[in-house]
């Protein structure tokens, strides 16, 4: 069988961002000025990197990034009054705190303390409820970026079986409820595994498309893929390389090379799943800013 298409990450989020560029030029001729607030707290480097990213990704389509930096020593309460006050200003369209937080802070209370519309990482039990029931909502980004890059690269989930491997709140559960939605990008049958799933792997085989989103290396083994099917790899993990410039490199939870010998596509990582999520921030900034503005 031929190695599989590779799914280029990097270039459909280019699509996407390229097509909020545009809104937010439009937006912006309105006299509106699409405003992401960011949230730090503390200076773990992956967080860091990621809120970098995300920074550098508003300067590129226009959108304006009002920086927070918090010491890792914040309390919960300081955290939630900066939320109140991001929550009142009313030139600041989407508030995003930069998850995870340090252990001993509450991490729920800060979600919810978020105005959900503002909440563009759709985080909020409210704008998660909206999407179990299929209504117009904030979906979170890394869910919301998988089911764009899967159609936007062909591929069909009407009538597939999707089987996604992690229940997480922010990855399997509601990618889940996307993919069960009647509509186009829906129409899926779910299968979703998880830590006590029994025989993971008689689950994953069953799989047009395989989602796996645990965060752990190589645990899709080639074995576990049925042949031809459509693989993406949520997972980002640091593993040690000596030969690499900083010491370790980022592989996702999928034994690439193996299986992109058995799989009919896959994602990369880096360059798959992750732009997209940082597009779909993009997207959801803009539709928060334009709902602002009554538009
Ligand atoms: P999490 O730790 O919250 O959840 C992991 C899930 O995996 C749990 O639901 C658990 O039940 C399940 N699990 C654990 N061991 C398992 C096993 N052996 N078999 C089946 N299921 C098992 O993780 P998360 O926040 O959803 O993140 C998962 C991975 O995705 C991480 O590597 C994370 O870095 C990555 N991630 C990437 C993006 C992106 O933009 N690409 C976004 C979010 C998370």
């Amino acid at each position: 069988m031929a190695a599989a298409k590779i799914i280029d990450g990097r270039a459909v989020a280019q699509q996407v961002l390229a097509e909020v560029e545009d809104g937010v030029s439009r937006l912006r001729q309105a006299g509106v000025v699409p405003r992401l607030a960011t949230v730090l707290v503390g200076e773990d480097p992956a967080s860091r990197a990621y809120v970098g990213n995300k920074r550098r990704t508003c300067e590129q389509v226009g959108i304006e990034s009002v920086h927070h930096q918090l010491p890792a020593s914040t309390t919960t309460e300081v955290l939630l009054e900066l939320v109140r006050e991001l929550n009142e200003d009313r030139a600041v369209h989407g508030i995003l705190v930069q998850l995870p937080l340090p252990g001993r802070m509450d991490t729920q209370a800060v979600i919810e303390a978020i105005d959900p519309a503002k909440d563009v990482d759709g985080f909020h039990p409210v704008n998660l409820g909206r999407l179990v029931a299929g209504l117009e909502t904030f979906a979170s980004c890394t869910p919301a970026g998988i089911v764009e890059l899967i159609h936007r690269s062909g591929f069909e989930t009407r009538g597939r079986h999707v089987v996604i491997v992690g229940r997480s709140n922010i990855v399997g559960k509601p990618l889940m409820n996307l993919l069960v939605q009647k509509s186009p990008a829906g129409d899926a049958t779910v299968t979703l595994c998880h830590s006590a799933t029994r025989e993971v792997a008689e689950h994953t085989r069953r799989a047009d498309i395989l989602v796996a989103a645990v965060g752990r290396p190589g645990l899709i083994r080639a074995e576990m893929v049925r042949p031809g099917a459509v693989v993406i790899d949520v997972g980002i993990n640091r593993v040690e390389d000596p030969d690499a410039p900083r010491g370790y490199r980022l592989v996702g939870d999928v034994d690439f090379e193996a299986v992109r010998e058995r799989a009919g596509a896959i994602t990369p990582v880096p360059g798959g799943v992750g732009p997209m999520t940082v597009a779909m921030l993009m997207v959801n900034t803009l539709k928060a800013a334009r709902r602002a503005a009554g538009l």
